[in-house]
């Protein structure tokens, strides 16, 4: 680990990031006070149209067409991320963030055989920000890395993200080859030579030795909400509201709907929330690791389990009813783990949900941080140095509300022997970096 991140890693602070205090999703509260009023959005038009038409959706369908609903959805022509849009993410605050999950890639790849290819699939990349410190570090680290073939799958459903991801990532003397009607609906080469693919579905991604990697991508996946009642359980709809003009509110099903199967028969809780996509993507993920090795490694919020009601909006960093003015504001709702590790259970290996401020520091993140301060004299770079660890780590900011979360090969974890590269074949350590400290095998 000293040796990475000790030779200085990339570019001191080549990497502009946001000043500091702006929200981020994981949390609940912010001082932001809802719109007085209830624009007419064309996204709230479309769904009275829809129910009026059909009668009440879900609340996974709500999420599903504000979301990502192809005309008019929030993630497919809003610029929400960042400084000046919605929300902020971990990589859009600190540059040390995307290099330790780049090491614990390559510390992946180096603990199972250093296989000479490997795939980086990223699961709603956002701006491209976090993709583009990983392969700045893949980059650093070349001569580790420099008989192994590397390509990068980017698993994106707005076509305008995917626009910033290519400016970010991609070298602009190669054209990027578009294809609306493929799946595969965009190709470059990335500014370090590396080929770059974008998908719609994970499903599409070519099968092989990969990497995945979905940081706050989850918790944007729709849930369907339930309440406990003396009927037993009911599902939440979205519906007109009859008092009001132009407004929507929450109703209870009157009987019995199917999203109820995902719901744990012992489950004591009276308000749950569950999301079927999420089971559908980790078990394909699972199924993948299975056959042809790598790992995924998940970073969210979320609970284990345990919480109720996390349904929540955020538009221009402040908290925002999900029922105002839809399509103008981020839906999210967090991450239950224990689903996650029911889905992948008897196919791969599952390990936390840990917090991730013990994750970083596992990964070498204090250490990362001196070398970066040691290197900058520059009063501004080092303050935002340190107010991006600080909230990165703050257990009262992201350090406790974020989680990390790895899907891995049983044999990763039991000592077995690696065996897609017989001549590098040697066992499986048995720890996995971030998880415990890291250690170079
Ligand atoms: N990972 C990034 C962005 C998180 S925002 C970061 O941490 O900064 C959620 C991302 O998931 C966006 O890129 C959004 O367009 C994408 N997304 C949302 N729903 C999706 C879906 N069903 N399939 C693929 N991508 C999706």
């Amino acid at each position: 680990m000293s040796v990475l991140l000790r030779s200085g890693l990339g570019p001191l602070c080549a990497v502009a990031r946001a000043a500091i205090p702006f929200i981020w999703r994981g949390k609940y509260f912010s001082s932001g006070n809802e719109p007085a009023e209830n624009p007419v959005t064309p996204m709230l038009r479309h769904l009275m149209y829809k129910i009026k038409s059909t009668g009440p959706i879900t609340v996974a369908e709500y999420m599903k067409e504000v979301l990502t609903n192809p005309a008019k959805g929030y993630y497919v022509y809003r610029g929400m991320l960042g400084e000046k849009g919605d929300f902020i993410t971990s990589p859009e605050i600190s540059q040390i963030f995307g290099e330790l999950l780049g090491i614990w890639f390559i510390s992946e790849w180096m603990a199972t055989g250093k296989s000479t290819a490997f795939q980086l699939v990223e699961l709603g990349p956002g701006r491209g920000t976090l993709v583009g410190d990983i392969l700045r570090v893949f980059t650093q680290l070349g001569s580790v890395l420099k008989n192994c073939d590397i390509s990068v799958h980017l698993v994106e459903v707005s076509q305008k993200l995917s626009e910033i991801q290519a400016l970010t990532l991609t070298e602009e003397k190669v054209p990027l080859e578009r294809n609306a009607g493929s799946p595969v609906y965009m190709k470059g080469v990335t500014k370090s030579g590396i080929p770059i693919s974008w998908y719609r579905d994970l499903h599409d991604v070519p099968k092989g030795y990969s990497f995945y990697l979905a940081h706050e991508f989850f918790d944007v996946l729709p849930v369907h909400k339930f309440q406990k009642t003396p009927q037993g359980w009911r599902e939440v709809f979205v519906d007109i509201d009859p008092q009001v003009s132009d407004k929507l509110r929450f109703v209870l099903a009157p009987s019995a709907t199917p999203a109820e199967a995902f719901i744990q028969h012992d489950e004591t809780r009276d308000h749950v929330e569950v999301c079927p996509d999420a089971g559908v993507i980790i078990e394909e993920l699972s199924q993948r690791i299975a056959l042809t090795g790598g790992a995924a490694l998940v970073a969210d919020y979320g609970h284990d389990g345990t919480k109720t009601d996390t349904f929540r909006g955020f538009c221009d960093h402040k908290l925002h009813d999900v029922l105002i003015a839809p399509g103008t504001a981020d839906l999210t709702a967090d991450v239950d783990f224990s689903y996650l590790r029911r889905m992948a259970q008897g196919k791969v290996a599952s390990l936390g949900p840990i917090k991730q401020h013990t994750f970083l520091k596992n990964m070498g993140i204090d250490v990362r941080l001196k070398v970066l301060l040691d290197k900058s004299n520059e009063p501004s770079v080092r303050q935002q140095l340190l107010q991006g660890y600080d909230m990165l780590m703050n257990p009262k900011k992201m350090g406790e509300r974020f989680n990390f979360f790895a899907l891995l090969p049983h044999q990763r974890l039991q000592g077995g022997r690696y065996q897609r590269n017989a001549r590098q074949s040697k066992p499986f350590a048995s720890v996995v970096a971030g998880f415990s400290e890291l250690a170079w095998q």
